[in-house]
């Protein structure tokens, strides 16, 4: 199969293109071949969603939305096919594929509701005779950058806010992971979207991404993905007086109190470090745990560990599946040497499965580190796979101070019965999103999502915040 651009309606006839292969991580098999557009190809897109945004402005937001609710529909009935592909192609195993396309269709249905809000405001004005408002109006042509490990989600996060609102939009979707992008078009299609609206322009970050960031008709660039592109595509947005929206990197934390059911802690770590393999940017990277309860969770933790199942995310009884790719492999494999060599200790894990039946695949033993101190390297940096660093702390306000001890601030989670300590958490955890009694991961698409720090620049994904990114307030004043 080859998958080309979905430019104004249209599959595009890729004739002399250059092809890039699509690999499923859990055996190596060639999927399909994406295409890797140019600067030129970005240049025609925005061409053709400049004159569409024109007209779907004009469409009233409530008819926006109608074509939300198609779109959420279709996902729906097609929930199981995506859930497939979306596993062979990211790896991650299939329940959680199932809930990352719910997620899409829980976004698709959230706003279309906003079509029939959006809701602006009016204030009384200094003057006698004249009336003030202020409403939301649509930005234009905007770019969404979003990555592999949240093939669809994410995509859904930006695309459907950017749709209701009133703009089009140009979205280069990660090249591991084209073919759920493929899909959307499909949808995007059937569902009649006025041709231009949605455009899907596949390529490298280099190019495409670059090409999307330079544009001058591009006025918005929303971006999920590494920290240190983010950096640079934020650089160039400021000099293009460009409004962008970053979702970077995170180095999550579940901190365990003396208090704790640690039972319940165990199953949030579990979940929260090992699904998805550890890519999650929510992930959890460390555990922070009180002395006291150190030992027991330890034990506990690496009972549960033992019993993971590991494989091809297809096989409804595998725990965790592949990581991405070997590059990713490798780089998460790096980190037990740097872990080692500062000190830790390796308690599991801590290799690459390369006898059958992983060899063909993308497999990295789910990992425990113990005895990490707060500064590691271990401790501060993004891995971006399975691996937990065990922090040990003596209270409550060193829990805290240690977890925000990070460049970044995503997510955090903390166990305790305590309710005192729950209401102080929540205050003094420096990131976008706090759990009680919970792990690190499974944010919802009906509240804002993002963090503090490195992890973002002050905006929102998912929710109504996320309408802030795709919306300029205009004030009117009429005089009568
Ligand atoms: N939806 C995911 C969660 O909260 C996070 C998305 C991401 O990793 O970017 O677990």
């Amino acid at each position: 199969m080859k998958l080309t651009n979905y430019v104004n309606g249209k599959w595009q006839d890729a004739a002399g293109a250059e092809f890039a292969p699509v690999l499923n991580p859990a055996n190596g098999e060639e999927l399909a071949q994406v295409q890797l557009a140019t600067a030129e190809d970005v240049g025609a897109a925005v061409k053709a969603a400049k004159a569409a945004q024109k007209k779907w402005a004009k469409v009233p937001a409530p008819k926006r939305a109608d074509y939300l609710y198609e779109i959420g529909r279709l996902m729906k009935e097609r929930k199981e096919h995506l859930a497939q592909v979306l596993t062979k192609e990211m790896g991650k195993v299939i329940e959680e594929g199932r809930g990352e396309v719910q997620e899409g269709i829980d976004m698709a249905y959230y706003m279309a509701g906003e079509g029939r809000r959006l809701f602006g405001e009016t204030t009384p004005s200094e003057l006698a005779d004249k009336f003030a408002m202020s409403v939301r109006s649509p930005i234009g042509v905007v770019g969404l950058i979003t990555p592999w490990n949240f093939p669809v989600a994410i995509a859904t996060w930006k695309s459907f806010p950017a749709i209701v609102a009133g703009n089009a939009f140009l979205w280069k979707p990660a090249t591991e992971t084209p073919m759920m992008a493929y899909e959307m078009a499909k949808i995007f299609d059937e569902v009649g979207l006025p041709e231009g609206v949605a455009n899907i322009v596949f390529g490298s970050g280099s190019e495409v991404g670059t090409a999307m960031i330079e544009h001058p008709d591009i006025r918005v660039i929303s971006f999920t993905g590494s920290t240190e592109t983010g950096r640079k595509v934020a650089e160039a947005c400021g000099r293009n007086l460009k409004k962008v929206s970053l979702e970077m990197g995170g180095k999550n934390a579940v901190i365990v109190m003396e208090d704790a059911d640690l039972d319940l802690a165990v199953e949030g770590i579990l979940w929260s470090a090992y699904g998805t393999a550890g890519q999650r940017c929510t992930a959890c990277s460390r555990v922070i745990v009180h002395k006291d309860v150190k030992e027991d969770l330890q034990k506990r933790l690496l009972e549960k560990i033992g019993t993971l199942t590991i494989g091809d995310g297809l096989d409804e009884s595998v725990k965790v599946g592949p990581v991405i790719n070997k590059k990713a492999l490798e780089k998460i494999h790096s980190y037990i040497e740097i872990g080692q060599q500062e000190g830790a200790t390796l308690l599991t894990g801590g290799t690459i499965l390369s006898e059958a039946p992983y060899d063909k695949g993308n497999y990295y033993a789910p990992t425990v580190f113990s005895e990490v101190a707060p500064d590691m390297r271990i401790a501060q940096e993004e891995i971006f796979g399975p691996v937990v660093s065990m922090i040990e702390v003596g209270s409550f306000e060193e829990a805290i101070e240690v977890n925000n001890s990070v460049i970044y601030g995503l997510s955090s989670s903390i166990y305790t019965q305590d309710v005192n300590r729950v209401f102080k958490a929540q205050r003094d955890l420096d990131t976008g999103i706090v759990y009680i009694n919970a792990g690190t991961t499974g944010a919802e698409i009906h509240l804002p999502f993002g963090g503090t720090k490195g992890t973002g620049n002050g905006h929102r994904d998912s929710g109504v915040a996320a309408l802030d990114v795709f919306t300029e307030w205009k004030s009117i004043y009429v005089d009568y």
